[in-house]
Order: structure tokens, then C-alpha cells, then sequence
């Protein structure tokens, strides 16, 4: 065993002996590193079939063949797909919520596995990509933040997919709170938001864009939309939980 291991597993001990592992979520006793019990990941509300071809938003009934949802249909979306394996509900809400703006930081290893889900949907695995794109943050927001969630979680994303991140968008004006916004609001809101970096990388290439949630879609649609616009070839989308 190398020097570096054994500092490092003595380093995790020691970390354990003062702060004993627990889930995040309940409090249960948990293995070292890990931060959600077993029964604690069961009720994290997966999105299961049928659900939209484009949004993944989930639909009650019973459908066997591929379909688009009524929201998706007859609005021109960038994106060609966007995935999320859960909905922003229970425990998941509750940790992209304190990920974000309570700096519970460890959140990023359970998050960043749910997020991994992602990849092994079939509309990501049957056509290969090239990078993996951040959402970005306006600098102002980064400077409050100190970190920006998306590029957090590409990073642990690429890592597992032995694919680069590239940054390849950047947020030019300074959009206030979208939350009280309907949707044609918010692409108004978003417009002319984003600028592309590194056009002559993002040329003919297939990215994957990487945020935390996926609500109406308007964001990771313009982001989209100007990616497209630079010569992108394709452009999927990954969130941890759509709403
Ligand atoms: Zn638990
Ligand atoms: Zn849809």
C-alpha cells in the first residue's frame, strides 16, 4: 500500500471517529462515506416508464409506445432529450435544496449517483458524446455560491463516464429568481442570457448539458438553443430530478 493510501485511509477514520457516519436523511448509522441509508435510497421517488420521449415527464396510465408529452409537443425544443431518473420530491428535494443554498457539500456523492443514473438510459447510451456541459452561473451568483452546482456534478459525472467536461457556455446577464415565472416568461427572461465559449470545440460535436433540476425547461432549452446555433451536432440533457 503507497504512503498516500494509508494517510488517506487514516485520514477517513479519523474523519469517522469524530464525525460518525450517519444518513443525511434520517440519522441512521451508515457505512464510512456514505450518506444515505438503504431504506432511506428506496424512497427516493424514481421515475419509472411511461414517461415523455423528450422531458421524461412521467404519465399516469398506460401507455406501451414511445410518446411526447402535450407540453413538449408543438414547442420547439434545442434539447433533444432530457433525462432524470427522479422526480424533485421527498429526500431528493430535500438534498439538491441543501446541496445548493445550505453548503452541505457531501451532498454532491449521493447526488452525483443519482444523477449517474442518467447515463444508462437508453437515450444516452445509444448514441456515444463528446463532453459533458455545466449550466453555468452568472459570476454574481458564483461569487454569493462559491461553487456552481452543474459544474460540481459534471465533474463527478465525468469521472464515472471517462468523458471531459468542457465549459463550454457562459452567463452573460445577471437573471433574477425564475421561480414566481410562468414559462413564457422565463425564455423571455433567458433571452440572450448565454454565450457560447469554445465554438470551435462544440462544432459537430454531441454534448451532454448537466444541471441539478429540470422544471420547465426553459434554461437547459436556451442553453440549448445556442449550442445548437454554434454548430453543435446534438445536445441531450441530464438533471438529478425534473419536477
Ligand atoms: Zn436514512
Ligand atoms: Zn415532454
Amino acid at each position: 500500500m503507497k504512503i498516500a493510501d494509508v494517510l488517506r485511509l487514516t485520514g477517513q477514520a479519523f474523519l469517522d471517529a469524530l464525525y460518525p457516519p450517519h444518513c443525511a436523511n434520517c440519522l441512521a448509522d451508515t457505512p464510512s462515506g456514505i450518506h444515505l441509508c438503504t431504506k432511506c435510497a428506496a424512497q427516493a421517488p424514481k421515475i419509472k416508464a411511461p414517461f415523455c420521449s423528450q422531458c421524461s415527464q412521467p404519465f399516469d396510465g398506460a401507455i406501451d409506445d414511445v410518446f411526447v408529452c402535450f407540453q413538449c409537443e408543438g414547442r420547439k425544443l434545442h434539447f433533444d432529450c432530457a433525462i432524470a431518473p427522479y422526480r424533485s420530491r421527498g429526500v431528493v428535494r430535500e438534498f439538491i435544496h441543501r446541496f445548493k443554498y445550505e453548503r452541505h457539500f457531501y451532498l454532491r456523492q449521493p447526488l452525483a449517483n443519482w444523477l449517474a443514473e442518467a447515463l444508462e438510459d437508453r437515450r444516452i447510451t445509444d448514441q456515444p458524446f463528446d463532453f459533458l456541459v455545466p449550466v453555468p452561473l452568472h459570476s454574481t451568483r458564483y461569487r454569493e455560491r462559491d461553487f456552481n452546482q452543474a459544474e460540481v456534478l459534471a465533474k463527478l459525472l465525468a469521472k464515472r463516464a471517462g468523458k471531459p467536461v468542457l465549459a463550454a457556455l457562459k452567463r452573460i446577464r445577471y437573471t433574477t429568481t425564475q421561480t414566481r415565472l410562468d414559462r413564457e416568461q422565463r425564455m423571455e427572461n433567458l433571452r440572450n442570457a448565454f454565450r457560447v465559449r469554445h465554438a470551435s470545440r462544440v462544432q459537430s460535436r454531441h454534448l451532454i448539458l448537466v444541471d441539478d433540476v429540470f422544471t420547465t425547461g426553459s434554461t437547459v432549452a436556451e442553453c440549448a438553443r445556442v449550442l445548437r446555433q454554434a454548430g453543435a451536432a446534438s445536445v441531450r440533457v441530464v438533471t438529478v430530478a425534473r419536477g
